[in-house]
């Protein structure tokens, strides 16, 4: 063990440790320490060390020698600060470096036995109150300690009500108490066939060796894994002298925000309870008080407020308030209990908020002088920004919950089912909002996805189609929700016995996963005020520009919006899958001459140009990065036997020819070989298309060339970018003036191929943009698919450490990227950037801008969080 000093006294006498030591005292022990350091009112009280608890649990329940020593000597300096006519009874409880709340065990009341129970009763002149105190510790040891089920004591209490005609605990007097106290002993004796220890040192031993036990109950455990808190940390011990708040009317107990915790407005927000334990308000069995005279004016309350009840202890909580937020420097959750007239405080912590408050305090307290703009900068958790960013649900409406799936893509949406991108489209042009639910998308779903509200499908995880569609498009969804049995021919879903037919509505919680019958009430988004500063100052600090993925007028208009800095993907294949085109791209990629092509292509490009026009007039003045056709061109190919029947018919051929057809095309997962660039060797027509209308687009809109960058998909060798180079060099001769669409020439680095030729890619481009969501498919040898499926189990049972399809820096992925920067950067005109979903990633920003990119690329709902992710990276550079 590191270190010989177990034990970390504090009280009136000042501290051994401080707010620094979390690591070793856990959160409450060190904050604790810092309190009494700061002479603020804290009951004395020692800390034992997270140390020793990994060495207790590591070694089969044995204490370090020194540790009964100095625990002894602690217990001695607790009683000095206790007068002597008053028995020492202490709580023992948990607490690790981060808070897991609930999770882990607690005794109170520790020390009582057949002598000081009744010192207790004379010292308090309180015979009820003192037996109550005494049959609460047996109760909570014999539960914690002793493993005697709370059910019995509980039943015990009820069955003792019931024979003496009593009905609320405040109608038993002392002597009923005392009588309970022998019934709880007599079912110590049985249940657990041993007795109840009297001996105070006895006591102490058995609570703190639970305390430590309890860091591995099943629901720390589980609570652990999902917040990732290593089991290595262990909990610290606090042992800490009792205050009680139930020592009749001059007695309360309470739990305070120094800052209202839902609107981050200053003012003191909590409750308390007169003449009751801490328990009692946590456990919700009376209904607490307002602490404020206006809080409980507002509410019309009819209790009184503490300011109105106790203006001087009021006043004093105010103080101590004050003096913790300056001294931590943010808000603060705070409990404290009133003694006879005596305000303590037992704990204080950084207080858990909602986003909207964590942006404004965090504002205010650099207003305040407490802050400067980097540290308010850090206080907020981007990836948590995202819940500000779509409509929310307002929690209170919120009722008939039918089942839950995974939050794929935040925001809440609520309209009528629909189980088709057909109907979902239909409806839509009928002015109606709809939730197309599915067992799962695919890219032909696309016209549905867009025109729902919202997406809910019954497979699939976080980065299924669905969920990734969804989110690029800022749609709120639902994937995976197993509970969700659809039968499209009856055109219902089945969750149990309940059923959900097209046309009910529903309402989906893309942030939290939940499904929901009827319509909820929603908020809409609030981007001005604090959450406008704050992202001022994030703009200022960080050096990664940020753009966003964007090709439709929508996403283009959403990009400007949240602050993107130009287009660093423009996926041009979402432009053929419009309904009004669809068969013409199809017609063109079957046509089985030159000829025949050209002229489906001519018939496209008016399509493409006015796309680029519309796409151009929103973003003047930014750089656009056009990336021409990527994918194979089976995906725009019909599944459907319906659809193959049409385009059969268009195309004056037997459904059978046709489907033999597209067998030939359709190419298996991963899809690497005839896509990209490589469809361009096979049909340049398609790529000269684009460039043609994009020219057009250019002329029109007066677009500067310098800002328009065209992206080849897929490049695996300097051949191919030659090859698109001269492609690119005729269209520009075939157009005249050269120099007016003198466009900038990049590639995608998305195979592992291009990242480990970077060097020799380098002389040929103008940027580089890493597309991450196939670099990452192809390093790890798994498709997105695969990875919504089992990747996803590997991950939880921790086969593999994280998952690589959230964060780049795993798992090869990120080394890839590395060697390529580092040949890049050999070439200093090469512009570096990512557009993949990493991009939208606050870890894989820290990553990206330490290695110095110039630019990532994100989903338009994902740029605040990229501007603050980058300004964190500024700030931790
Ligand atoms: C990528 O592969 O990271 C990328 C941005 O392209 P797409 O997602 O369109 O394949
Ligand atoms: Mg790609």
């Amino acid at each position: 063990m590191a270190t010989s000093q177990y034990v970390y006294s504090f009280g009136p006498q000042g501290s051994d440790g401080d707010a620094s030591m979390s690591d070793l005292l856990g959160g409450k022990g060190a904050n604790l320490a810092e309190m009494a350091r700061l002479g603020l009112p804290v009951p004395p009280g020692f800390t034992i060390t997270t140390d020793v608890c990994t060495a207790f649990l590591s070694e089969d329940g044995k204490f370090p020698d020194q540790l009964d020593k100095q625990v002894k000597a602690a217990m001695a300096k607790i009683a000095t600060h206790i007068g002597e006519d008053t028995p020492v009874l202490v709580s023992v409880r948990s607490g690790g470096r981060v808070s897991m709340p609930g999770m882990m065990d607690t005794v109170l009341n520790l020390g009582l036995n057949a002598e000081t129970v009744e010192r207790l009763a004379h010292s308090s002149g309180d015979a009820r109150f003192a037996w109550d105190s005494y049959r609460r510790f047996i109760q909570m040891y014999g539960d914690v300690v002793m493993d005697v089920s709370h059910d019995y004591f509980e039943e015990i209490l009820d069955d003792y009500k019931l024979d003496h005609g009593l009905e609320q605990d405040s109608d038993l007097k002392a002597e009923d108490w005392q009588k309970i106290v022998a019934l709880y002993r007599d079912c110590i004796d049985r249940e657990a066939e041993t007795t109840f220890p009297d001996d105070p040192e006895e006591q102490i031993w058995g609570a703190i060796k639970a305390v430590f036990q309890s860091w591995n109950n099943t629901r720390a455990q589980t609570y652990r894994r999902l917040h990732s808190i290593p089991d290595e940390w262990g909990t610290a011990v606090t042992v800490q002298a009792m205050v009680f708040g139930n020592l009749g009317d001059s007695s309360a107990t309470g739990v305070c925000f120094t800052r209202n915790p839902s609107t981050g407005e200053k003012q003191l927000y909590g409750e308390f309870l007169p003449n009751a334990q801490g328990e009692d308000v946590v456990a919700g069995i009376r209904t607490p008080y307002y602490l404020s005279a206006a809080a409980r004016t507002a509410a019309q309350d009819v209790n009184p407020s503490l300011e109105e009840l106790m203006p001087d202890l009021y006043a004093q909580l105010c103080e101590l308030c004050g003096n913790l937020e300056q001294h931590f420097r943010d808000m603060q959750d705070i409990e404290f209990t009133i003694q006879q007239s005596k305000l303590y405080v037992l704990q204080t912590r950084s207080g858990k908020r909602t986003m909207q408050a964590g942006l404004k305090i965090a504002v205010d307290l650099h207003e305040e002088g407490l802050l400067d703009k980097d540290q308010a900068l850090m206080r907020i958790n981007p990836a948590e920004l995202d819940r500000l960013l779509h409509p929310t649900l307002d929690d209170a409406a919120v009722t008939d919950v039918l089942t839950r799936g995974l939050p794929a893509s935040p925001g809440a949406a609520c309209g009528k089912v629909v189980f088709s991108a057909d109907e979902a489209e239909a409806a839509k042009a009928q002015g109606e909002d709809v939730i197309l639910v599915r067992m799962e998308t695919s890219p032909e779903d696309i016209h549905g996805m867009y025109a729902a509200a919202g997406i809910l499908t019954s497979r699939g995880g976080m980065t299924s189609h669905a969920a990734v569609v969804a989110r690029g498009l800022g749609r709120a969804c639902v994937s995976g929700a197993t509970a969700l049995h659809i039968d499209f021919e009856a055109k219902c879903a089945r969750i149990g016995t309940q059923e959900i037919k097209a046309g009910d509505v529903i309402t989906i919680d893309g942030s939290t996963g939940r499904v929901i019958a009827g319509r909820v009430a929603m908020r809409e988004p609030e981007l001005t005020g604090d959450f406008a500063t704050l992202m001022s100052w994030a703009d200022a600090r960080r050096k990664l520009k940020v753009r966003a993925n964007a090709e439709t007028l929508l996403d283009a208009r959403m990009a400007r919006k949240f602050g993107a800095e130009g287009i660093g993907l423009c996926r041009t294949e979402h432009m053929f899958f419009d309904p009004e085109r669809i068969l013409l791209v199809r017609q063109m990629i079957l046509a089985s001459e030159t000829k025949q092509r050209a002229n489906f292509l001519a018939q496209l490009q008016p399509f493409q140009e006015r796309d680029f026009i519309a796409l151009f007039e929103v973003m003047q003045g930014l750089p656009i990065t056009i990336r021409l056709l990527d994918p194979p061109l089976h995906e725009f190919l019909p599944r459907r036997d319906d659809d193959i029947e049409h385009l059969a018919e268009a195309l004056g051929e037997s459904v059978e020819t046709l489907k033999a057809r597209l067998r030939v095309l359709h190419e298996e997962n991963p899809m690497l070989g005839h896509r990209g660039c490589r469809l361009a060797v096979t049909m340049p027509e398609i790529y000269e298309m684009q460039l043609d209308a994009i020219f057009a687009a250019m002329m029109q809109t007066e677009y500067p060339a310098e800002l328009i960058e065209i992206m080849i998909p897929f490049t695996m060798s300097p051949e191919e970018l030659h090859l698109m180079r001269d492609l690119l060099a005729r269209r520009q001769a075939a157009f005249g003036d050269v120099g007016r669409v003198a466009v900038k020439f990049g590639t995608m680095i998305e195979t592992p191929r291009a990242a480990l030729m970077a060097g020799q890619l380098a002389p040929l481009i103008d940027f580089a943009s890493f597309g991450s969501n196939d670099l990452t498919q192809m390093t790890m040898g798994l498709s997105r698919d695969d990875a919504a499926g089992f990747l996803e189990a590997y991950v939880r049972q921790e086969l593999l450490p994280s998952d690589p399809f959230v964060h780049i820096d795993q798992l090869g992925v990120g080394q890839l990227i590395e060697l390529a920067v580092m040949a890049l950067r050999q070439h200093k005109h090469v512009k570096i950037g990512l557009c993949g979903e990493h991009g939208g990633d606050p870890e894989s920003i820290r990553f990206l801008a330490k290695m110095g990119f110039d630019y990532v690329s994100c989903s338009p709902y994902r740029l605040p969080i990229a501007r603050l992710a980058a300004a964190q990276a500024a700030v931790l550079l």
